[in-house]
């Protein structure tokens, strides 16, 4: 068990009482998280950045350690960067792609990664396909099966998108894909953190998450996972003299592992913040952190479904802790500020965000509620009540 006392004192964003319910946005980072942060800038300004950063270069070194931890990896495979979509592109961009190639995406493909293809695409005379989806919702693991051939070179999966609480069935797709010998690139943005996470388990090739949703983490941070004999053969689209050592006139060598796709440049307050925010987790428990995620999702689904005229839209059969819905006659946008003004924090995805779906779904825009485990059952309660006052009549 989560001791939620403990939690919500190590929590100052939770104490004015407010009903946070965008940690799939941006979430409430622990105090640890902050402080860490702003006490290495202040030491960067006392002594200057090089000097700070090598009194913290075991710390900084550990954080790598502890996300490895944390998805079952070891240090070696993780390449930090400052977001997600980064990390995808970063190893996207380094998939070597011919004419006739193919990209497969999902239904529920963020953005960012299907824009990143298509313009990959376009320059390689590669194609972007689209994975159909099951009745559910979900990506339809059979119908994978029969578009794989040879040509396929990279499949881009979607853990659980950022637009709904689908959680998609990504071990037996990866198995797939990888049968037919394609590279598998999983997009874990709206998992890390809340649903479990082991990469050999999993089997993908790579993982780009970001540290400022589930994870609890600074803005500005997110990681890349390689494994390890992938990361060997690749040669990454940009290079620096950290990714790679210039060995002569003409020559460089590139740095192994995972490290390959990273830059020597960073913020370093950041990178000690991403990992004090992964420290907290291990420390919580990460089980129990995500067994509270789930019941408190559950909880806020099954209470808004008594609301008439409110549906919630969450896809699929087994559930993240994102809750999203509409209301009929209420525009998203005006709901969301609504709510604002009773210290209620939800956020609205647009169609652009999850082209793919939101279409086939002829859905402009829904509503985000995700609420993480600091937030209380009487807190969802003070949420449904006040959705009620401003939509029930
Ligand atoms: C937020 C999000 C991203 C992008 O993360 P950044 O850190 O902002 O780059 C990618 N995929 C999904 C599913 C997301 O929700």
């Amino acid at each position: 068990m989560l001791d939620f006392a403990a939690i919500t004192a190590a929590t100052p964003g939770l104490a004015d009482g407010k009903v946070f319910l965008d940690s799939a946005g941006s979430s409430l980072p622990p105090r640890i998280v902050t402080d860490t942060v702003i006490a290495h800038l202040r030491r960067e300004a006392d002594i200057g950045g090089y000097r700070a950063a090598n009194e913290r270069f075991d710390d900084l070194a550990a954080v790598k350690t502890s996300i490895a931890t944390l998805i079952g990896a070891t240090p070696d495979t993780i390449a930090l960067s400052d977001s997600a979509t980064r990390s995808w592109a970063d190893f996207a961009y380094s998939v070597p792609l011919r004419p006739g190639d193919r990209v497969l995406i999902s239904g529920a493909d963020y953005a960012s990664n299907a824009i990143a293809a298509l313009q990959r695409a376009a320059a390689t005379g590669a194609v972007v396909e689209r994975i159909p989806s099951d009745d559910t919702g979900r990506l339809d693991t059979a119908a994978l099966a029969n578009m794989l051939d040879e040509r396929v070179r990279l499949v881009s999966l979607q853990h659980a998108p950022t637009n709904g609480g689908l959680v998609n069935p990504v071990a037996e797709a990866t198995r797939i894909a990888k049968q037919a010998g394609a590279i598998v690139l999983l997009d874990a943005c709206q998992s890390i953190g809340q649903l479990p996470i082991d990469v050999i388990e999993l089997g993908v090739d790579a993982l780009s998450a970001t540290g400022r949703k589930w994870l609890r983490g600074p803005r500005g941070t997110g990681f890349l996972y390689v494994r390890n004999e992938l990361a060997h053969t690749m040669e990454p689209a940009r290079l620096d003299l950290h990714s790679a050592t210039w060995t002569g006139p003409t020559d460089y060598r590139l740095a192994d592992g995972a490290q390959r796709f990273e830059f020597w440049e960073c913020d370093v307050a950041a990178r000690l913040g991403l990992g004090a925010a992964v420290d907290y987790l291990l420390e919580l428990g990460p089980d129990e952190a995500y067994a509270a995620v789930a019941a408190g999702a559950e909880y806020l689904r099954e209470a808004m479904a008594d609301l008439t005229g409110v549906t919630v839209r969450d896809l699929g059969t087994e559930h993240s802790g994102i809750v999203s819905f509409t209301v009929d006659g209420h525009d998203p946008d005006q709901l969301r500020d609504r709510l604002a003004e009773h210290a209620v924090t939800v956020t609205v995805s647009r169609a652009t965000s999850a082209l793919l779906d939101m279409t086939e779904r002829a859905l402009p825009a829904i509503l985000r509620a995700s609420p993480h485990y600091f937030v209380s059952r009487s807190d969802l309660d003070r949420f449904v009540a006040t959705l009620a006052t401003l939509t029930q009549r």
